[in-house]
């Protein structure tokens, strides 16, 4: 099966953040990342659900003109990713979703590795991002690579 993409962007809005996007069933699951992504499993990093994006968003690069998210986006990084040896990441990534928790591989140039996503007890919208201990966790700073 073709592996499903992934992008993050990285979003000159009001505040500078970073968005994950993850292709499922035909929709872009969304977070924004207030302070980016980690490759260290003791930064757990926090990420707000957002609405879902459409596909041909993944790539996006340019101006957002005016309301929510007004700013500028540029693609901080891309690539595919998968779910252990789960035949449809898609569903899978969509279930954990539900359940409050996913792991989820990544085979990006700047993000490498399995991390988890987990949901914030009784906060709607809040989840922690977490490198998992892997071989491509890494205490260096990714941002600024
Ligand atoms: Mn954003």
């Amino acid at each position: 099966m073709k592996r499903p993409r992934f992008s993050v962007q990285k979003h000159f809005a009001s505040h500078l953040h970073y968005d994950l996007r993850l292709e499922a069933k035909g929709v872009l699951k969304s977070f924004a990342l207030p302070k980016g992504p980690s490759l260290d499993p003791h930064e757990k990093r926090l990420a707000i659900e957002v609405d879902d994006h459409e596909i041909s968003y993944l790539l996006f690069e340019g101006k957002i003109k005016e309301g929510y998210g007004a700013g500028s986006v540029t693609l901080w990084d891309k690539g595919t990713y998968t779910i252990d040896k789960e035949s449809d990441p898609e569903k899978t990534l969509l279930k954990g979703l539900k359940e409050g928790k996913v792991h989820f591989t990544l085979q990006g140039k700047k993000l490498k590795g399995t991390f988890a996503l987990v949901k914030l007890g009784k906060k709607e919208k809040e989840w922690l991002l977490i490198k998992k201990a892997d071989s491509f966790a890494s205490q260096k700073d990714i941002l600024e690579i």
